[in-house]
């Protein structure tokens, strides 16, 4: 049994933890708060002993205070883990990084830390063989595992590819306030963004560009994407169809047949399967916006940001301990042990 911290139960960490907690080989052995805030409960719910992200006395005793129980500070959970998801806030990365390299704890951080800080990006799909007993890795962020997800395969299909893609990024998650746009669009105007060029770091063969706008939605980002293939590729509309389709965590559906024209109604969908708060780990292709002409390929995916990135820690978890060499097991021993909780 894998004995896994969690490192900030914040929107990733409460995710990840549940997910942990489903798999058969391993389990949440703590979670760390800041505080004594309402977060905690869920942590009591779920049964996860808390801890503190710090060593200091006087923020360990205020959980008492409030009525948690408190098994102690960070330092006393990387003790008693074999490994640690770092899911604080992006860029605390590398305090918390000489904090695990000290307890010689296996890590793994999130896509708001920078590819430098391990030296090693993961994405299920496009480098699980390389994370194999690292010490540790990054996840890459919500967007680059969507990309990831379409274009490994296209890649593995065809050889060359060059993409050309814009992130029209929601502009807060659901439970943020203090984030905007909310009456404008807003492009970011550091050209090109870091959102494509990041997928290098998990697959350097495709050559990849992006631009990025926020737009005033907290519901999904949505990729349109260019692609050029290699002039002699042998691939069609219907073939790309056909290989998507048979990918794990990509659903393609048709948008006008079933009712699903925005991310709106993507989001209903999940909902509808009973996806625990209402996530979508899987990247939504519309079908019918498929279209390959001579040798470039257009289409629209949404990806739900909180989520899709929640089995590849996962199966991160796995590369880095050694115990599953092949990526297509471990996502399938992930996602079946979270479809238990997860709907259909
Ligand atoms: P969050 O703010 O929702 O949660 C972070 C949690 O960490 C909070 O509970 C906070 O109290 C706690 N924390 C604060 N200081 C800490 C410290 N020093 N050590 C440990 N924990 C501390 O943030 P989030 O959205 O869960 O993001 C976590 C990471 O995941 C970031 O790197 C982010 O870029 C990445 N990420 C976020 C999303 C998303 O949609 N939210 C998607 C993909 C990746």
């Amino acid at each position: 049994m894998i004995k896994v911290a969690i490192n900030g139960y914040g929107t990733i960490g409460k995710r990840v933890a549940d997910a942990v907690d489903a798999q058969d080989d391993m389990e949440v052995i703590g979670v760390t708060k800041t505080g004594p805030s309402f977060g905690c409960q869920l942590a009591v719910k779920k049964q996860y002993p808390i801890f503190c992200t710090s060593d200091d006395e006087e923020r360990i005793n205020a959980f008492s205070e409030q009525g948690y129980v408190c098994h102690g500070g960070i330092s006393k959970l990387l003790e008693i883990a074999d490994i640690v998801i770092d899911c604080s806030p992006g860029k605390m990365g590398k305090i918390n990084l000489e904090r695990y390299k000290k307890s010689g704890i296996k890590h793994i951080f999130q896509g708001g830390e920078k590819h430098d800080l391990t030296g090693l990006s993961y994405t299920s799909c496009a480098n699980h063989e390389s994370a194999l007993n690292a010490n540790g890795a990054r996840v890459v962020s919500c967007n680059t595992t969507g990309l990831s997800r379409t274009l490994v395969p296209l890649y593995d299909a065809c050889g060359d590819i060059t993409v050309e893609c814009t992130m029209i990024r929601r502009a807060a998650d659901p439970g943020d306030s203090s984030k905007g746009p909310i009456n404008a669009i807003k492009p970011v105007l550091k050209v090109p963004s870091h959102h494509g060029p990041d997928v290098m770091t998990v697959k350097p063969e495709i050559k990849i560009n992006s631009l990025a706008v926020a737009v005033p939605t907290t519901l999904m980002h949505v990729h349109s994407i260019v692609v050029e293939l290699p002039v002699n590729h042998n691939l069609s509309t219907e073939s790309v169809i056909k290989l998507w389709k048979e990918q794990p965590r990509v659903i393609v559906m048709n948008g006008t047949e079933n009712r699903i024209p925005t991310t709106a109604e993507v989001m209903e969908l999940s909902r509808d399967i009973g996806r625990k708060w209402g996530d979508l780990h899987e990247i939504f292709v519309w079908e019918e916006a498929i279209s390959l002409i001579d040798n470039k390929l257009y289409y629209f995916q949404a990806i739900h940001q909180e989520s899709d990135v929640i089995p590849e820690n996962i199966d991160c978890i796995r590369a880095l301990m050694g115990t599953n060499s092949d990526w297509k097991d471990s996502v399938s021993i992930t996602d079946a042990a979270i479809s238990k909780y997860n709907g259909i």
